[in-house]
């Protein structure tokens, strides 16, 4: 989608640190981390805008973003466990409107 920065990082317009990349999914290191490890999990595709649009339609995809956080949870040192958080919506401070997971590891304060 035009105008879309994950899209445009997906298109390689934009550059980031990749950590991982399928032909579904794509994870790199968040540009302002929140916590000492902070990857955002993309679907390429910008298929949905948040995951308060997520159907029936997309269990594959979303199983399949889950099974790729946990390998790089695995990969990224971050055996004392992680996080998974995803914004919808204006009310949770959702910034970018492209289906994302923020993995955050190492030592995290409580959720807000
Ligand atoms: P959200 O607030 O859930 O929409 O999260 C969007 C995230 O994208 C924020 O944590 C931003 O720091 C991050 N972000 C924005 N632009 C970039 C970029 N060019 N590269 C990496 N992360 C980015
Ligand atoms: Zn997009």
């Amino acid at each position: 989608m035009d105008n879309c920065i994950f899209c445009k990082i997906v298109k390689g317009e934009i550059p980031c640190k990749k950590v991982y990349e399928d032909e579904q999914v794509m994870a790199f290191y968040d540009v302002a981390p929140a916590a000492p490890v902070h990857v955002l999990v993309i679907p390429k595709e910008h298929i949905l805008e948040s995951a308060r649009a997520v159907t029936a339609e997309h269990a594959a995809l979303i199983g399949h973003i889950y099974q790729v956080i946990a390998k790089l949870a695995d990969e990224l040192g971050l055996e004392g466990g992680y996080r998974v958080v995803t914004n919808a919506g204006p009310d949770a401070g959702q910034t970018v409107l492209h289906l994302h997971f923020h993995l955050l590891g190492g030592k995290l304060g409580p959720m807000a």
